[in-house]
């Protein structure tokens, strides 16, 4: 089919919803703005949908899933579709690159970087279609009876990303999501829905029919809401702050929808005596400032040994002061702006906050005079156990850290957290490398590395960092419901 121009904030035209493959405005005709936090520019208007956008998607949706608009189609064409789409992110990287920039600030290598990540998440779950299989069995009852299973998708469901990996998070929702044969309807953060809509253009193009993947852009607490409530979605499928992940689970209750839940965290580091400074020290500083400490996996809370404390602690520190932050889109730029002036307002009240507890600031600790939203790369040493540095998610470039002796009392610290997504060691001792990766509960963990993820390895948290498994056979099997068929053959 023939697309339309793709829409743009820059356009001015804010028809930014996508419904039944049309372009269009919200029905209120509302619209809100797209700030650049490099800048604190306007870069355009978006769409503010709301509960009559959110109808009109969900029904647009549930025809399409009905006609089995999208099912119907062989599964070798459906992947050779998937492998399109990731062929066109693939040929225009750069500019969707530049857009990730614009709107969330990042660095561009690191843009980049991203944005063929959600290439390579069609690339992977396109390999899935066609390998979808139930099981067949005995029955205990004997002839003449036979059963199997039937891997179905759920339906219509409703993808809700956050800012902060804005085109590559909805990438690894969409690409799962059709490769289970569901239909979608996408609701970019707030502060990022240039490359969302981009990304719907895509899929229209590369010949993914219309009404399979909608788009709504707008707030989350009207279009977000919304959906989460919404009696004729199936499945929401949700990444961000493990508050509106709470919300969400009770607005899904209604009518049971099944839920994957993606929430926050504040992973502990852990770095014992006999370390690798040479290689523990980038890793350690990367995990955290790695996109302004806007990660949901930021290794936040450093627990090293006292016998290398002050010499770990230094050499991060001088690493983070010369950090060169500045503009995304600025050569050289290593750490760029913190998505928004009340993100960046709300970090140096953490950073003012743990001082105040008792916390010794080593680097940093200053947002820089400027009209974008930049925050110093942090450092805080002997951060007291209970102050809020060492409990709550900062989501900056803060890291906050204290010295310990005994191995079992650094494993109880670790685990002192109703958070559980990530965590590392840095060690050469295979034993405690092991032991620590057994003891710390988090769904994710690293030795002597930090966020090396594949799409095949399950992503996840434990405890409040959510419910279910991103990636791999559990994130395709978050969107399929299993049926169990028995038949009497004669
Ligand atoms: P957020 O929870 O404020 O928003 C996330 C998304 O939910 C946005 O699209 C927003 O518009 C929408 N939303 C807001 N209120 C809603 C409501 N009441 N109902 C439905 N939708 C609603 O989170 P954020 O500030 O955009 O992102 C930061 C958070 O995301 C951090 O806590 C971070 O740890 C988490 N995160 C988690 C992962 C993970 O995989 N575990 C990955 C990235 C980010």
């Amino acid at each position: 089919m023939k697309v339309q121009e793709t829409p743009t904030p820059e356009s001015g035209a804010a028809r930014t919803i996508l419904i039944d493959g049309e372009f269009r405005p919200s029905r209120s005709q509302a619209t809100f703005p797209s700030i650049n936090p490099a800048t604190a520019a306007t870069i355009g208007d978006v769409s503010a949908g709301d509960g009559d956008d959110v109808d009109d998607a969900v029904r647009a949706a549930r025809q399409a899933f009905e006609d089995r608009r999208w099912l119907k189609l062989p599964a070798p064409q459906r992947a050779r579709i998937l492998h399109a789409i990731a062929d066109r992110i693939e040929a225009e990287l750069e500019q969707l690159a530049r857009n990730e920039v614009l709107e969330n600030g990042m660095p561009l290598p690191i843009a980049r970087a991203t944005i063929g990540n959600g290439a390579q998440a069609f690339r992977y779950f396109a390999g899935w279609i066609g390998k979808i299989h139930g099981q067949t069995g005995e029955m205990a009852q004997g002839e003449p009876f036979f059963g199997y299973t039937l891997k179905e998708p759920m339906g219509v469901a409703a993808l809700i990303v956050p800012w902060n990996g804005p085109f590559m998070m909805a990438c690894h929702k969409v690409a799962p999501a059709l490769a289970a044969g569901c239909t979608a309807i996408l609701k970019p953060a707030e502060d990022t829905s240039l490359n969302s809509l981009r990304l719907a253009a895509i899929a229209l193009e590369a010949g993914v029919p219309p009404g399979v993947l909608n788009v709504v852009t707008g707030l989350g607490s009207i279009a977000g809401a919304a959906l989460a409530g919404h009696d004729d979605v199936d499945k929401v499928s949700f990444t961000g702050s493990t508050a509106v992940g709470r919300q969400i689970v009770q607005a899904a209750s209604g009518n049971f929808k099944r839920l994957s839940l993606e929430l926050g965290g504040k992973s502990p580091v852990i770095v014992l005596e006999d370390a690798d400074l040479e290689k523990a020290v980038p890793a350690v500083l990367a995990g955290i400032m790695t996109n302004s400490g806007q990660a949901c996996v930021a290794g936040s809370r450093l627990y090293a040994h006292r016998g290398i404390y002050d010499r770990l602690i230094q050499a991060v520190s001088d690493a983070a002061s010369k950090m060169v932050v500045g503009n995304g889109l600025d050569p050289g730029t290593q750490m760029g702006p913190v998505i928004s002036r009340k993100q960046r307002d709300r970090i140096q009240g953490y950073i003012d906050g743990g001082i105040a507890d008792g916390a010794e600031l080593v680097t940093g600790g200053r947002c820089l005079d400027s009209d974008g939203f930049f925050v110093e790369p942090t450092i805080l040493s002997h951060a007291p156990a209970d102050s809020k540095v060492m409990r709550e998610e900062i989501f900056g470039p803060v890291l906050s850290a204290m010295p310990f002796d005994d191995l079992d009392w650094v494993i109880r610290q670790a685990n002192a957290t109703r958070y559980g997504l990530a965590g590392a060691v840095y060690t050469r001792s295979l034993e405690a490398a092991h032991t620590i990766a057994r003891s710390v509960r988090s769904g994710n963990f690293w030795i002597n590395c930090y966020s090396v993820q594949d799409f095949w390895l399950p992503f996840g948290g434990y405890k409040e960092s959510g419910w279910g498994r991103e990636r791999g056979a559990a994130g395709l099997d978050a969107f399929m419901e299993t049926k169990s068929v028995v038949a009497r053959l004669y």
